[in-house]
């Protein structure tokens, strides 16, 4: 017998325990009524132990719908089937619990929690956020109901109902989540910029700006804005705020930077010399080689190498530059290319989790702005 029958067995012996336990001055009528419970109890152990969980739970049904202490039991189930990836069976516990007309309002606030997990469990997304929005309707403060309805929406890139929910969960916890906040904006404004609503796009990407200066995806957009409706200048100035202010996150805008074939002529080599010699940044030369041989060819890439005459100081280093720069017959350069396509270039602070792209939300711990560039490759 597996473990998850051992349990329920467990479970089912300690309803009935406690029931043939109970305190002796119960009422003849409320005898009769734990007897009624106990037949199908008795039963549902039976069926058990025969191996047949599912007419065991309809069993159990009966015992619960007789005595509300049950729930608690009944919940419990729900988790442990929940837990062994049987979303289906758990979505069943907690539906014929929500049935149930005489349920205490605790109870059904637990139940319509638990069925969202089910249904977030198993990727129903939108059905988990109609049980947390039951949740809220019983405890509009409940800010575990409001912090999983946030995910949804982020995972759903519903930026602007992620924020609302966002204002709910700092008034409820009364914590601000400022940075938090921007980066949803930033979002924002990304969506607006690819759906060409420039004005709109202009107005989010401040918005995140004013929350945190150095949220590097908002200044980006900025940046794009600019270099879109050819304001050379205001593009110049974005990109060195975003030198200034979010150095590590330097290196994403240079694709954008050579995109645009008269800010590169004119400003963008300049510029990205300037800041190269200011603090011979290695991510930065290489991301700019990187983007140079994607977009103008290899040759020019070189050439620039040599005219700055990088060398690489770590293995990382060498082999980007080998992934980029080496030649197609050399069995490096094979290996340091199929090394570049997993390896992994960001790494999250709060978590640890390693990532190959850079993200803005953290895939594993959910944290905004906390996935930095990796410094070193282990070796
Ligand atoms: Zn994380």
């Amino acid at each position: 017998m597996n473990t998850l029958l051992l349990a329920i067995t467990a479970f089912a012996l300690v309803v009935l325990v406690a029931l043939v336990l109970r305190p002796v001055q119960e009422d003849v009528e409320s005898n009769h009524e734990e007897d009624e419970r106990i037949s199908p109890l008795l039963r549902g152990i039976n069926y058990l132990l025969s191996d047949e969980p599912d007419r065991a739970l309809q069993e159990m049904v009966q015992v619960a719908r007789l005595r509300s202490e049950a729930a608690d039991v009944y919940m419990a189930l729900g988790e442990m089937f929940r837990a062994r990836g049987e979303i289906g069976r758990a979505v069943r516990i907690h539906q014929n619990l929500l049935a149930r007309p005489d349920l205490s309002q605790d109870i059904h606030l637990q139940a319509h929690v638990a069925l969202a997990i089910d249904f977030q469990t198993g990727g129903l997304l939108d059905r988990a956020l109609v049980q947390y929005q039951k949740a809220l309707n019983i405890q509009s403060d409940h800010a575990a109901a409001l912090e999983a309805s946030l995910r949804i929406r982020e995972q759903s890139k519903e930026w602007l109902l992620a924020e609302e929910l966002l204002s709910r969960l700092e008034r409820v916890r009364n914590e601000s989540y400022g940075s938090h906040r921007a980066y949803l904006f930033a979002e924002v404004a990304r969506q607006r910029f690819e759906q060409h609503d420039e004005e709109g796009a202009q107005a989010d990407a401040a918005r995140a700006l004013e929350l945190d200066v150095r949220c590097a995806p908002a200044r980006i957009v900025e940046i794009d804005l600019a270099l879109h409706r050819q304001d050379l200048d205001a593009a110049e100035t974005g990109v060195r705020t975003l030198w200034k202010q979010a150095r590590e996150h330097f290196p994403l805008v240079i694709p954008s930077l050579l995109q645009h074939e008269t800010f590169y002529q004119t400003r963008g080599l300049n510029l990205l010399r300037e800041l190269w010699l200011d603090g011979q940044d290695a991510e930065l030369i290489l991301a700019w080689i990187e983007s140079l041989t994607e977009k103008r060819g290899i040759t020019e890439a070189r050439n620039l190498c040599n005219e700055l005459s990088f060398v690489p100081h770590s293995l990382r280093e060498s082999l980007r530059l080998n992934a980029t720069l080496g030649e197609d017959s050399d069995v490096h350069t094979g290996f340091a290319r199929q090394w570049r396509k997993t390896a992994k270039n960001y790494v999250c602070e709060q978590c640890g989790v390693e990532v190959v792209e850079v993200r803005w939300q953290c895939p594993q711990c959910h944290s905004w702005g906390t996935l930095h560039p990796k410094a070193e490759e282990n070796v």
